[in-house]
């Protein structure tokens, strides 16, 4: 069985629509698992819906109609009105309505995922619907009764045994299955989220529960490019990389890959390709087992929008295992991901990604007995495969500020120009 995964980028239009059904009518005829994103940037639409629901804004309605406009303005280019896809949107435009109306929740992560699906939810009802409209036949079904996480609102962990058992037993490997990426539900039926960009990840939970052949995750470039492209200008695609080189540049931030998409193929060696939507006859990048970097070059990878604290301690003591200890566990307490530690005998420094905004939660707890300097709206470059000329090119982009260097990896966090 193969899986294909396709993003908002691929969907974005009915056009978008129209392409990724003729990929998929061409290249995964029969026994493929079809994993779809929202359209478009529909789920930052939804983050803006649950926010208005939370402040009781006037705009929710506005923030509402704009999603529904939007999904039948692609549904009118592609449908017949009288198509039952009308329907099956309603009634999920219905759902989200009777959620909003009844909620009397004021957790915001738990309220956050049962608005945010919805975004999966109607773009692969739409997907699916067009693909029979067009003589695919096809099956559709929720994810969330599939993928089994614990209830860790929008960053839920995946119960892997349940997970595998019912994938295992429920999906029919013959046919064309689609489905939702990055939600699931808990044990007691309640949506959850797997992060923001999971669906690449959904995919690679399939994959490995179903033994696939191969992971496809369709993208608006080539492949894995050396660099960022929408930050450097010359990137070189990479034809072929390891498992350990893709997650080490996953990791550090090449958001073409889900950092967490990877571990479960490198597992039962899967391999994962990447390829373009908009050029589906070429071949794009192979991820496999021991494959070596072609073309073995700097690879570049860029975190915008971090915060640089440094941090010692009032009282002049060194800064040392006690209280080392003492801010990881703040840390972790406020959500806040830590991209890179450097470790001087009187302080302490971090780059960080206030994902969640509780910086100024840490802050004002810490600031009573640590002295804080914090460096905001910093970037963190890490080079891979580094020389000097790839370090003089990051030099270029702003001030630097601190520098790490370790045998295959430099990092460097820069003040922007
Ligand atoms: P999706 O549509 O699946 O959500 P994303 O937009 O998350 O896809 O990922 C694709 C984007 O990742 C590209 O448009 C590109 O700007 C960005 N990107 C970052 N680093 C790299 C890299 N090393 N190679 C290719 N693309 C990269
Ligand atoms: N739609 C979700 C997001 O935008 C998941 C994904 O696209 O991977 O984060
Ligand atoms: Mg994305």
């Amino acid at each position: 069985m193969k899986i294909f995964k396709f993003g908002g980028a691929s969907i974005k239009d009915a056009e978008g629509v129209k392409n990724v059904a003729s990929i998929i009518k061409n290249e995964g005829a029969k026994d493929t698992l079809v994993v779809i994103s929202a359209m478009g940037k529909i789920t930052n639409a939804f983050e803006e819906v649950v926010d208005a629901y939370f402040t009781k804004s006037d705009e929710l309605p506005n923030k509402l109609t704009f999603i529904e406009e939007y999904h039948k303005n692609i549904m009118s280019s592609l449908f017949d009105k009288e198509d039952a896809v009308y329907r099956d949107v309603d009634i999920l435009f219905g759902e989200l309505g009777w959620f909003l109306a009844r909620n009397a929740s004021q957790r915001y992560n738990y309220v956050y995922d049962q608005i945010i699906c919805f975004g999966e939810l109607l773009s692969s009802r739409i997907v699916s619907a067009y693909l029979s409209k067009m003589g695919t036949e096809n099956s559709w079904f929720d994810v969330r009764n599939y993928i089994k996480t614990d209830s860790n609102y929008r960053d839920a962990k995946v119960d892997w045994e349940l997970t595998e058992a019912i994938i295992i037993k429920k999906v029919d490997a013959t046919k064309i299955n689609i489905t939702q990426g990055f939600i699931a539900a808990n044990d007691t039926e309640n949506t959850t989220t797997l992060g923001r960009e999971g669906s690449d990840y959904t995919a690679g939970i399939f994959a490995y529960c179903l033994d696939a052949e191969s992971v496809t995750i369709w993208k608006d470039v080539e492949g894995v490019l050396n660099a960022d492209p929408r930050v450097f200008t010359d990137t070189t695609l990479l034809a072929q990389i390891s498992y350990e080189e893709a997650i080490e540049m996953a990791f550090y931030g090449a958001s073409v890959i889900h950092p967490k998409t990877l571990q479960p193929l490198q597992k039962k060696e899967i391999p994962l390709l990447v390829r373009s939507f908009l050029n589906p006859k070429e071949t794009g990048t192979k991820v496999s087992k021991g494959a070596s970097l072609v073309p073995y070059i700097p690879c570049f990878i860029v975190k915008k929008n971090q915060i640089l604290i440094s941090i010692s301690a009032l009282d002049f003591s060194f800064m040392v295992e006690n209280n080392i200890s003492y801010i990881f566990q703040k840390l972790h307490d406020y959500q806040l991901k830590v991209n890179l530690i450097q470790n001087s005998a009187i302080s302490f420094s971090v780059c960080i990604d206030n994902k969640f905004n509780k910086f100024e939660d840490f802050y004002n707890e810490l600031k009573a007995q640590f002295k804080i300097e914090v460096q905001n709206e910093v970037d963190l470059y890490t080079v891979r495969h580094f020389d000097t000329k790839a370090i003089a090119i990051i030099e270029e982009k702003g001030v630097s500020l601190l520098t790490q260097i370790n045998k295959e990896t430099s990092q460097i966090v820069v003040k922007p120009n």
